[in-house]
């Protein structure tokens, strides 16, 4: 088996929150980023082949199970040179203990962090995951759905899931104290419209957290379909992400780039803010990394 390990020191990695494209480049210049990927590239396979079965395992310390594990990638996704490699780490590093998604981790290491995680409701854009299982058994109050078709009213529940399109919650305004989507928002038609309703049932002081497929090299949003009465309309050739519920994956419909931190201020968040993460020894790899935050004010 081809492994490539690597044991760690702690090291501190604060967060850094990027309002715009000039805060990231000003960020990402600096020489620790350098250095970070760097290390990145080291731990890529940089021969052919990779075998399907060949993992690279990197030794850490998951703060969610508060232990040390394990985080396992594929590495035939982090081949040396492949325009895949960051988004081989992202949608990876599992840890060996809770198997989550790095991601994943990262979102409830931000909900544990805020004591208001224990006393509010959370609205999860997803039910049927490892990621919600996970959520709902860490805190007191978490509503989760999946999006089950077009023709199904929101808020319906159909064989223990709920359904949900974020376009038009079936929720009351001001509802919840968070909101966690990842990767979800590329996949809806409307993104604004999305957006809106998640400021909708945000409470007042409430927080959006959102991962999303972000281009930080693109000023633009690009929409890659829309819907018209019902029908696809492909503007770029399709693009599908893995979808548990469908076997057929989710279309993406849009890409985004600095313009989505526009587009969230316009709907009336005030506190918007690109914030990028890293951490060798909490399995947080894959440069560029990021999350969005979204703050309504009181
Ligand atoms: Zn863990």
């Amino acid at each position: 088996m081809n492994r490539s390990t690597c044991s760690l020191a702690p090291e501190p990695s604060p967060d850094v929150v990027c309002r715009n494209r000039a805060d990231y480049e000003r960020s990402i210049g600096q020489p620790e980023w350098t250095a970070r990927w760097n290390l990145e590239q080291s731990l890529l396979p940089a021969r052919m082949p990779v075998w399907p079965w060949s993992r690279i395992r990197i030794r850490g310390h998951c703060p969610l199970c508060d232990r040390p594990a394990t985080f396992i990638t594929k590495a035939r996704h982090l081949r040396s040179g492949s325009r895949f490699a960051s988004s081989g780490f992202r949608d990876g590093m599992i840890c060996s203990r809770c198997r989550l998604l790095g991601r994943h981790r990262k979102l409830l290491q931000l909900l544990d962090a805020d004591p208001a995680s224990r006393t509010t409701g959370i609205y999860l854009c997803e039910q049927r995951s490892r990621f919600h299982a996970v959520t709902s058994d860490r805190y007191p109050a978490v509503t989760g759905s999946e999006f089950l078709g077009p023709d199904i009213a929101p808020g319906s529940v159909v064989g223990g899931i709920r359904h949900e399109d974020l376009q038009r919650l079936s929720f009351a305004a001001a509802q919840f104290g968070f909101v966690i989507c990842s990767d979800v928002l590329e996949h809806v038609p409307d993104h604004r419209h999305a957006l809106a309703e998640i400021h909708r049932v945000l409470r007042p002081r409430g927080t959006a957290l959102l991962t999303v497929p972000f281009s930080t090299d693109a000023d633009a949003c690009t929409q890659r379909a829309v819907l018209e009465d019902g029908r696809i309309r492909h503007l770029l050739p399709p693009q599908m992400h893995h979808n548990p519920i469908s076997r057929q994956g989710s279309l993406v419909y849009g890409d985004f780039g600095w313009e989505l931190l526009d587009h969230c201020r316009a709907i009336g968040f005030t506190d918007v803010a690109l914030v990028l993460y890293w951490s060798l020894t909490e399995g947080h790899l894959g440069i560029p990394l990021h999350y969005l935050r979204l703050g309504k004010s009181g």
